[in-house]
């Protein structure tokens, strides 16, 4: 092994410790360059859903087949969500299986930030952090996302409400996309993601908690910081370039629809490290297993990217008809996100008005979807609960409150202070 030389990894980040993970446990000298401080740095606390709805395996089987400790990282496992339909309807969408886990991103030692690393450290890989690298002095590149495509901006709050989830399909409160309300042992999160660019995002977080303030008024909220990020979503012609191989959003292996980016991140790290361990063919595997799902996110996008409320509650009925004839609300989803022959045709369609070419990606054929531009109907004056929210978070604020999504952002998603 010691004569391939080290593998040097660019990105500290899920897709990167995994990679690194597997290579190390077979021997490998692994040496993960990161510009932050620790690993999950990015996230600062958020809660993100680890999807079980696409495909038929459950992803902890598919983590434990390749070597992973589930158990090293906090996963709460729901199977029901409170579905909140654009005209304020709430229905809950259920299924017999685990729908998806929660889990957290960031330094703090229940996260799954800090227990791939743990796992990437016991298998023996060295982690350098606040290092900058080449990307040509690197095998696998797994630096998260370069371009802004979507941005999800959140609170952070102490609450005394039981754990729940609810999501929300909603243009106002979140222009083409969601919101969502986390709630898990005392810590609860609403977030907003903006799929259109505006210049006032906080307007929009602040109007989405002043919902949820009044649909569930039993939150008790208590801010204690905003976090949130951007999200790059790129096709690409080559995931294999000059011998480096490119992972998680570094390689567009992202879900363009609704950003549930974590298990093809983790994934497509797995494969990168096989293929250098010479179990498998990275550029195929990834259009084989991957690469079907994220084209039908494209065609979704470019679905949802043309409707607006009124078709978002037609997709709130239907959903809640199919789990009432199949007893499970999983089937629905699940169908959204997998591959079909209409879905596939739409692609090839849609995709070259789509995505606009990066001339930055060395060659590597990168096409982004660029962040797209308001609508009229995003210019709104907020509600006076939701002025009272931004003032509420203006005094946590003072009091040290933080931010941590400024350091993630390009200068339109900065939050106005
Ligand atoms: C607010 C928000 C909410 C989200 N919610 C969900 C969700 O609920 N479910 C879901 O599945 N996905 C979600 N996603 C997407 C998910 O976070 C990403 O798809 C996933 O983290 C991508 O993993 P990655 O390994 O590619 O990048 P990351 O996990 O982001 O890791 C990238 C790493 O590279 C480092 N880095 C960056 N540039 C360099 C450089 N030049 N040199 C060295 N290191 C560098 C970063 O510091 C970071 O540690 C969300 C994203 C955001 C922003």
């Amino acid at each position: 092994m010691a004569e391939q030389g080290p593998i040097n990894i660019m990105g500290a980040g899920l897709s990167g410790l995994a990679a690194a993970t597997i290579l190390a446990k077979a021997g490998h000298e692994v040496h993960v360059h990161d510009i932050r401080d620790d690993s999950g740095a990015r996230f600062d606390g958020d809660f993100q859903a680890l999807e079980n709805w696409s495909m038929d395996v459950d992803f902890f089987d598919q983590l434990k087949q390749w070597g992973f400790d589930t158990s090293e990282f906090k996963a709460t496992e729901f199977t029901e969500v409170d579905l909140i339909h654009p005209d304020d309807e709430i229905t809950q969408a259920r299924s017999p299986k685990v729908s998806y886990r929660i889990v957290e991103r960031g330094t703090s030692s229940h996260t799954i930030d800090q227990g791939i690393k743990r796992q990437a450290l016991a298998a023996g890989a060295k982690i350098h952090y606040k290092t900058k690298v080449k990307e040509e002095d690197c095998q696998i590149i797994a630096c998260g996302p370069k371009g802004t495509s979507a941005v999800a901006y959140g609170e952070i709050f102490h609450t005394d409400h039981p754990n729940h989830i609810a999501f929300q399909l909603n243009d106002k409160l979140a222009p083409g996309a969601y919101s969502y309300l986390i709630v898990i042992d005392g810590v609860g999160l609403i977030c907003t993601c903006l799929w259109r660019k505006q210049k006032k995002s906080d307007r929009f977080l602040n109007e989405t908690i002043a919902w949820y303030d009044k649909h569930y008024p039993e939150l008790n909220r208590q801010p204690i910081k905003r976090v949130g990020g951007k999200g790059d979503f790129t096709i690409n012609a080559n995931y294999l370039q000059d011998g480096r191989y490119y992972v998680g959003e570094s390689g567009g292996l992202q879900d363009f629809m609704w950003g549930f980016g974590m298990r093809m991140a983790i994934w497509s790290g797995v494969l990168a490290a096989k293929d250098i361990l010479g179990e498998c063919d990275y550029d195929r595997e990834v259009r084989k297993q991957l690469l079907p799902y994220v084209k039908t996110s494209v065609a979704n996008r470019w679905l949802m990217n043309r409707v607006g409320d009124r078709t978002f509650k037609m997709m709130c009925k239907s959903w809640m008809k199919d789990q009432k004839k199949r007893n499970d609300g999983l089937v629905w989803i699940g169908k959204l996100f997998r591959p079909t022959f209409f879905k596939s045709f739409l692609y090839r369609f849609v995709n070259p008005f789509m995505l606009k070419k990066d001339p930055k990606s060395m060659g590597r054929g990168v096409r982004r979807m660029p962040f797209r531009k308001s609508l009229k109907r995003d210019d709104w004056e907020p509600s006076d609960a939701a002025m009272a929210v931004k003032s509420q978070w203006n005094d946590v604020r003072k009091s040290g409150g933080k931010t941590s999504f400024a350091k993630d952002s390009d200068q339109v998603s900065l939050p106005e202070s």
